[in-house]
């Protein structure tokens, strides 16, 4: 199935707004195992209508976002309109729903608004449950054209939504998908892109016609396989086997939502001794709904009396040592451990820079502590690691790691 999308609004191509659909649809579309064949951006106005007159010429599907609102640069429906060469009319029931969205939110509804209930002659008008402007469906072979089209609102919440509950069926059912969409997607962390293209990429091509492809962040790599079923559980199974410790998932859920589901399911519970990454770790645990559960501590001890009074840091070790060294990571990580009553307590302490680097601990050097409990004993370690990218980048591949640490725990306790 060929399918185009086309973002129009002219604040995407001002820079004003940052064009996030494109990619989210894209992904979303890759689920269902279709593939995004060309991405158009467009400004208000008559673009939009060239635009939609070059896709449907090529396509089976086109999705439009934005521009369904009742000012006067939106004009989504008129373009498609005019490109299918068929009349606007007023739907009754769409006039109503309107009226009772108003309704709800004790505000008058204005004339320009009831512009929002016109869809082509022939489409159907999808219910937006979140907004004033509800969707379109052409469905194909209406007017000139043998393409499905769907109009779908701006926000990026009304957007998705619709997606959602309109768009995604009405492709299912336009591509009568079998039940399997040959595509497998997984998560790594802590092996980088060239790595794994050294060590498994030749071998996962061995399953001729499997397409292969590879999506890398900082301190995350996604796998992407395309193929039979079968081919995709072989080259999975290999890429797993090959890099056990940094295997995150397939669900496409993010790594911190593993976290939380992995100590939920080992009723465990977690405490966080921050320095050098100020609580972006306990942050993106909170991120995830359900972490209340098991996140019980976050201790940001940024200052050296902050890690002896909140954790129990020992000044001498702080003299002798240093802040950022593998005694004070697992003082800091008992600390905490002993101080929250958790099951596992991490700790990071580093120099994330630009400035506070030695010859002996230069920038990029951070200590990653981990204390656990194992019956009556306290078993506390800490790891080197050497993150030189920048405090950005540093803060962020900090946090997987010890996500990561996190996770491999929960498979061990
Ligand atoms: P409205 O009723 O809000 O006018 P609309 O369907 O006319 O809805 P637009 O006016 O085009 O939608 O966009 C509304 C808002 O949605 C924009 O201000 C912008 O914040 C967001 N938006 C629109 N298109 C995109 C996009 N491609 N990526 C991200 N955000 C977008």
């Amino acid at each position: 199935m060929r399918i185009e999308i086309i973002n129009t609004g002219s604040e995407l191509l001002l820079g004003s707004t940052i064009n996030t659909h494109g990619a989210w649809l894209g992904q979303e579309l890759l689920g269902l195992g279709l593939r995004v064949q060309r991405l158009v951006t467009v400004p208000d106005g008559d673009p939009i209508r060239d635009a939609l007159k070059e896709s449907i010429a090529v396509s089976d599907a086109v999705i439009v976002t934005g521009g369904l609102g009742p000012t006067s640069d939106d004009v989504t429906r008129e373009a498609t309109a005019e490109a299918l060469g068929v009349e606007l009319i007023e739907d009754e029931h769409a006039v109503r729903s309107l009226e009772a969205f108003f309704a709800k939110l004790g505000r008058p509804m204005t004339p320009s608004n009831l512009k929002q209930a016109q869809h082509p002659v022939g489409a159907d008008v999808l219910p937006n449950p979140n907004g004033t402007a509800p969707g379109v469906y052409v469905p194909p072979r209406l007017g000139d054209s043998a393409c499905a089209i769907f109009l779908l609102p701006g926000p990026p919440h009304e957007m998705h939504a619709m997606y959602h509950a309109e768009v995604a069926p009405r492709l299912k059912a336009l591509t009568e998908m079998p039940a399997d969409h040959g595509v497998t997607n997984i998560k790594f962390s802590g092996v980088g892109e060239s790595s794994f293209q050294d060590m498994l990429d030749a071998k996962l091509h061995e399953a001729g016609g499997l397409e292969v492809g590879y999506c890398a962040r900082p301190g995350e790599l996604d796998l992407r396989l395309i193929g039979s079923e079968s081919d995709r559980k072989t080259a999975a199974n290999l890429a797993i086997k090959t890099y056990p410790q940094c295997y995150v998932n397939d669900d496409g859920r993010s790594l911190e939502a593993t976290v939380v589901h992995a100590l939920t399911e080992k009723n465990l519970k977690l405490a966080l001794a921050e320095s050098c990454t100020g609580g972006r770790i306990s942050s993106r645990i909170t991120d995830v709904s359900g972490s209340s559960a098991v996140f019980t501590h976050g201790y940001v001890t940024y200052a050296n009396e902050a890690k002896v009074a909140m954790l129990g840091v020992n000044e001498a070790s702080l003299e002798k040592e240093g802040a950022v060294s593998e005694k004070v990571a697992q003082e800091m990580a008992e600390g905490a451990l002993r101080n929250s009553g958790a099951d596992i307590a991490l700790s990071v302490t580093g120099i994330a820079g630009p400035t506070g680097g030695t010859d002996e601990k230069p920038v990029g050097t951070v200590w990653i502590g981990i204390s656990v409990r194992k019956g009556d004993q306290i078993l506390t370690s800490a790891e080197m690691k050497f993150y030189p990218n920048g405090r950005e980048v540093f803060k962020r591949l900090v946090s997987q790691a010890v996500l990561m640490n996190i996770l491999r725990s929960t498979k061990e306790v």
